[in-house]
This record gives C-alpha cells, sequence and structure tokens, in this order.
C-alpha cells in the first residue's frame, strides 16, 4: 500500500517517495508560528493536522526528521513589545514558551527541533551574500538586501501565478519602492530603524525578512538543499512559499522541496478569522470551555485540504463523538477486567481487515475524515461483541482484540487516552475510581439492606449526570446523555 498526497506544486495526489535511496528516511519542515502572541484556533488546526500526519508517516515505518520554526523577530513582535513595554526577547521568550505549552494541550509532540530565527543570523547573512555574488540579490543604499524576482525563472510555479497578475493586485509600499529595483522583489535583509533590534552585517545593521530563515534552517538542520516535505496553511503559498522557493533554489540550483503540502483554513461561524471581525478564538479561552479531545477531535473532523467551520453545532457534535469512544473503551475495558494488550488485535483477521481500511484512508491524502469513520466502525462493533459477551458469550479475545485496534487508531489520530488524561488533569481517571468505590459501597448497603442508603447514592449521582445501572454481572456507571 502507498502513501499518496496531494503535492500543491503539480495539483496532483502524488506517490510519496523519500529521496532517500533507502527510502527510509524522511526529511519535512513545516512553517510555525511567529511569536508575538497566542496561538488561536486556526493556528492550531495547521499544527494538529501537521501532529497527525506526522504519526502517520512514523506509523509507516520511515524515519522523519521533523523540524519547525520559531519566528521570534518580526515587526509584529517589536510592535507587541511597545505595546506591552517590554523587550522583543521578552516578547518572543513568553510567546514560544506559551506556544508549546498549547500545542501540548491539544496532543501535538515538539519537532525535533524548534529552530529560532535568531539562532542562525550568521548562516543567513552567509545565504545572503552567496545570493548577491551569484547576482539574485542587491544592496540599496540604506543597506537592506533584496531578493531580484525577475533574476529566477520559475518565480509563481508554486502559487502558479505569473509576474504580470501578481503585480495588479500588489500593494506599493512608496519608500520601499524607492529602494527596489522591481517593485516584485522582496526583503532579505531589512535595515534597522531606530529602536528596532538588529545585528550587524555587510550591508549595514539590520534584520533578516520573513522568508529567508526557512529556506535557511531548512538546508541546515535537514541538512540537505532539498527535502521531502515543505508545509504551512494554504494562506503561506503566496508568497512565503514561492519566495523561499525562489531564493533557495537561486542558491542551490536544485528543487527546494520535493513535496508542498498546504492545510485549508479554520473558519469562525463562516467568517474568516480577522482583526476588524474581532473574532479570533485563542487555544487557552477555548480550553475553558471544551476539553482537548473534543477540540482535536473537532480539527480532524474534515479533510485537511477542505475549510471548516468553527460552529456550536461543530463542537457539540465533536463532544459527543469523542465521548462515544471513550465511553465504548471504558465499558470494554471494564467486562475484560484489565485493559488489552496492545497487540492483540494483530490476531484478528477482522481487525486487520479494519487497520486495512483505516490505512486505505490514511494513505489516501491522509483523510482523516474517513480514518475516524473507520474507528467509529470500531466503536459499533466492539459494543455489538461487549453486549454478547454481557450476555455470556465466549468473545472476550475478540473484545481485547478490537478495543487494542480502537486504542491504536486514537493514538493514531493523537485522539489517545493519554490526552484526554491530560484534558482532565487525570481527574477523569479518578473520576472512574471513585465511582467504582460508590458502587461498591451501594451494593455493601443492599446487601445490609439499608435501602435508603444505596437509593440516596443512586439519586445523589444522577443529580450530578451520572446513571448507574444494574446488570446480571454487576452495576455499571454511565454519564447520562
Ligand atoms: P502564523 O504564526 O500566522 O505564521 O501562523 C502559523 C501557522 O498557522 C501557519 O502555518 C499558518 O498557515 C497557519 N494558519 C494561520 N491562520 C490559519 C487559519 N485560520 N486556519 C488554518 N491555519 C492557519
Ligand atoms: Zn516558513
Amino acid at each position: 500500500m502507498t502513501l499518496r498526497f496531494t503535492n500543491t506544486m503539480t495539483g496532483k495526489k502524488e506517490e510519496f517517495r523519500p529521496l532517500d535511496p533507502a527510502g527510509k528516511t524522511v526529511t519535512w519542515y513545516a512553517c510555525g508560528p511567529t511569536v508575538y502572541g497566542p496561538i488561536h484556533i486556526g493556528n492550531a488546526r495547521t499544527f494538529v493536522v501537521t501532529d497527525t500526519i506526522r504519526r502517520w508517516i512514523e506509523y509507516l515505518g520511515y524515519d522523519l526528521r521533523f523540524v519547525q520554526n520559531i519566528t521570534d523577530v518580526d515587526d509584529k513582535i517589536i510592535r507587541r513589545a511597545a505595546e506591552e513595554g517590554i523587550s522583543s526577547e521578552e516578547v518572543a521568550e513568553k510567546y514560544t514558551e506559551m506556544f508549546l505549552e498549547h500545542v501540548r494541550l491539544l496532543g501535538v509532540r515538539p519537532a525535533d527541533t524548534h529552530p529560532r530565527c535568531t539562532h542562525v543570523i550568521p548562516e543567513m547573512i552567509a545565504f545572503i551574500q552567496k545570493l548577491i555574488d551569484k547576482n539574485h540579490a542587491y544592496a540599496s543604499e540604506d543597506g537592506s538586501v533584496w531578493f531580484a524576482v525577475r533574476s529566477f525563472n520559475g518565480y509563481g510555479k508554486l502559487s502558479r501565478r505569473n509576474l504580470d497578475d501578481m503585480r495588479q493586485g500588489e500593494r506599493v509600499d512608496p519608500e520601499q519602492q524607492k529602494l527596489k529595483r522591481d517593485a516584485m522583489d522582496f526583503a532579505l535583509w531589512k535595515a534597522a530603524k531606530p529602536g528596532e533590534p538588529f545585528w550587524e552585517a555587510p550591508w549595514g545593521r539590520g534584520r533578516p525578512g520573513w522568508h529567508l530563515e526557512c529556506s535557511c534552517m531548512s538546508m541546515q538542520f535537514l541538512e540537505n538543499e532539498t527535502i521531502d516535505i515543505h508545509s504551512g496553511g494554504v494562506d503561506l503559498i503566496f508568497p512565503h512559499h514561492e519566495n523561499e522557493i525562489a531564493q533557495s533554489e537561486a542558491l542551490s540550483g536544485k528543487p527546494f522541496a520535493r513535496y508542498w503540502l498546504h492545510q485549508a483554513m479554520l473558519n469562525i461561524r463562516g467568517d474568516k478569522m480577522s482583526k476588524s471581525l474581532g473574532n479570533f478564538l485563542y487555544i487557552d479561552k477555548l480550553l475553558e470551555q471544551f476539553d482537548a479531545l473534543t477540540l482535536r477531535h473537532f480539527l480532524i473532523s474534515a479533510h485537511y485540504r477542505t475549510e471548516l467551520d468553527f460552529t456550536d453545532d461543530n463542537l457539540a457534535l465533536a463532544r459527543k463523538s469523542s465521548r462515544r469512544y471513550v465511553d465504548t473503551w471504558r465499558e470494554a475495558v471494564a467486562v475484560l477486567g484489565q485493559k488489552p494488550d496492545a497487540n492483540a488485535w494483530k490476531s484478528s483477521a477482522s481487525c486487520a481487515e479494519l487497520e486495512k481500511r483505516f490505512a486505505e484512508a490514511m494513505n489516501d491524502d491522509f483523510n482523516t475524515a474517513r480514518a475516524l469513520a473507520v474507528l467509529f466502525d470500531v466503536v459499533t462493533r466492539l459494543n455489538t461483541i461487549r453486549m454478547d459477551v454481557e450476555r455470556g458469550e465466549d468473545k472476550k479475545s475478540q473484545l481485547a482484540a478490537l478495543a487494542s485496534l480502537l486504542d491504536l487508531f486514537r493514538n493514531l489520530l493523537g485522539v489517545s487516552r493519554e490526552l484526554e488524561a491530560t484534558a482532565s488533569g487525570g481527574m477523569e481517571e479518578l473520576s472512574g475510581q471513585l465511582l467504582d468505590l460508590l458502587i461498591e459501597v451501594r451494593n455493601d448497603a443492599r446487601k445490609l439492606k439499608q435501602f435508603a442508603l444505596s437509593d440516596k447514592i443512586r439519586d445523589q449521582l444522577a443529580s450530578v449526570g451520572i446513571v448507574l445501572e444494574d446488570r446480571p454481572d454487576g452495576t455499571r456507571w454511565k454519564k447520562a446523555d
């Protein structure tokens, strides 16, 4: 079974073949955040989907090297520093930590390396110098350096635009216009304005332009001028990725990335997130309202190439859906009397078939929506088999196999039990243990014919939304719908 996914460069679903002749190592560079504020749910979509795809590529057996940069010097950071009355470094440090913490809460694993722009300034200066030497870049009188877009033949190949179309839509900054040879040219090095952070360079004091860091870090940290995968949200295709390609390929003469992977945008109740609408939804606020499992489930519920809308209904649905596999697992384990062995599914032919269907979905352009449908097939079957076991049928090994498969799928999609535990700070498990204890006390009360007490336990639990079910094989609890 081969992995295929859409390469923005060709617009087609292509079979994935890594550069490594042994077909083992895969290199992936994902554009990370600009750390000037907390991340919002749109950023989170891109980071969560990226993490899910990463889990899948690793499951396929590839040895993945995954780098995601942190842009820690930028106009927006400088502006925020002025607003908060602290230095740009302090702003960057504060929001880098916040970024790492917020994605962790959503079950996103850190990259192998999170290089920061300010840590590779000498490398970027050397990069620019080589572009100047090759006549692809020039310094202007103020000490800025510009990439000469028309010196690079393939400009526009990723976003499929031609230069003349681009010129029409462009906003012209008259200050910059005086310095550039061509309106299309973009900054590799920005001369420092008073009060801004700066580094010394042969052309004068300044700081790198945004696009440059990704070209430089990709080559440096993945140790190759060509990598396998480069990714980000669709909003980065133009100009960011187009500019990355121009400066990288002008320098190396080789393709910069073999596969370009782009996530579609998340909208809020039908609107784009924007300053003018004031509809930014930040992760820390959302986590007060929804648990992390619900949020992550929602974020992977649509295919990554289709837009996703944040609505109350979609979130309610995600909550309900994620509860289904949480409850199904718990009930299965209660009947089994223990957690299943992680590999139990491997000895079952029907589970192997389900795993194949899941793999087909993920190998077909990382179709998480279809993969979730297979996961829910497992849920339905698990519940049926569990009821059979409760009726006394000898199907415990099948139940264990399916339960282990459910756990595998949850781990692959990152909606894992681990995330469930993080989401509740471990309280979910503790609540389960406390409920088991209350059930035991109630049973003792009933044995002692203290029915007032046993009824009180049942009624009071009902009043907080926990229903007790007395069955032939014991009492079970569940959350009321
Ligand atoms: P930024 O810090 O704005 O550069 O964004 C970090 C990542 O989030 C980039 O890969 C963006 O493409 C992505 N991103 C920004 N806004 C959205 C959105 N509304 N939906 C999905 N991804 C987004
Ligand atoms: Zn980038």
